[in-house]
């Protein structure tokens, strides 16, 4: 469902990401890691348009992303079908939970507020928050907010959805709730990349683990691998600071 091939992004003199080539398929969950800077989020901000890049080009779904950004319809089809969840929530302050959720599918997908109404409403019963739905965000708890924010990127019925370090900003009670979440959606088939630095859970969720270093793909392996028996010196190293 995504292919890029050669992706290289530079912010003025910083080459950020190295002809990364990475394919995820359908259903697939992947998790990537990588010290702080080495490019990670921008390399999922470039799979839905939030990033340009300058050379190589990225297929999402069969829309494709060319260098330069102007991605024009392809670049709307992407965000209409891939959903994100990033490290600070980014809900609406002004909007009750439940307008939060059915916004978005109401405006862009042309729902009818009954049927955005009724989609909404299992979502957050699902993510377990459905007794919060007449709240406003500042009114629910971090792990409460981000369950919010995955509610309100299923909404759209995303076909892809990307993860940046979606527990990060919780505090540690609070991050199993979100864990439990996103692991129940692997679960269901969502084809999912996460960023995190939870390895617990990358090892238990992961179908592939990406080690990232300094803007380049430096290992790809099954997360048993990665974890126990990594082949690349530079994710060795990484792995001894982190676990
Ligand atoms: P972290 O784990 O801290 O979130 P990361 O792996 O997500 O790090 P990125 O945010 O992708 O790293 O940043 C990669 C590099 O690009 C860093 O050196 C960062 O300073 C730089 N960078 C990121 N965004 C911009 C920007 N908008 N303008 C200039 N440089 C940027
Ligand atoms: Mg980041």
């Amino acid at each position: 469902i995504v292919r890029m091939e050669k992706v290289n992004k530079h912010f003025g003199t910083l080459h950020v990401l190295k002809d990364i080539d990475l394919e995820v398929a359908q259903g697939e969950v992947v998790v990537v890691i990588g010290a702080s800077g080495s490019g990670k989020s921008t390399l999922i901000r470039c799979i839905n348009g939030l990033e340009e890049f300058q050379n190589g080009h990225i297929d999402v779904d069969s829309n494709e992303l060319t260098p330069h950004g102007k991605g024009g319809k392809a670049l709307q089809k992407i965000r209409t079908e891939v959903g994100m969840v990033f490290q600070q929530f980014n809900l609406f302050p002004h909007l009750s939970v439940l307008d939060n959720v059915i916004l978005a599918p109401m405006k862009v997908r042309g729902w009818s507020r009954a049927d955005a109404l009724e989609t909404a409403e299992r979502l957050l019963e699902r993510v377990g928050i459905s007794d919060q739905a007449s709240k406003h965000p500042n009114q629910l708890s971090g792990g409460q907010q981000q369950r919010v924010a995955l509610a309100r990127a299923l909404a759209m019925e995303p076909r892809l959805m990307l993860f940046d370090e979606p527990t990060s900003a919780l505090d540690p009670e609070m991050i199993g709730e979100v864990l439990d979440a996103m692991r129940e959606l692997a679960r269901e088939g969502m084809t999912m990349i996460i960023v995190t630095h939870e390895m617990g859970f990358a090892r238990e969720v992961a179908d592939r683990v990406i080690y990232i270093h300094q803007g380049e793909i430096a290992e790809q392996a099954p997360p048993e691998q990665i974890f126990d028996r990594p082949t690349d010196e530079r994710t060795r190293s990484f792995l001894a600071r982190v676990l």
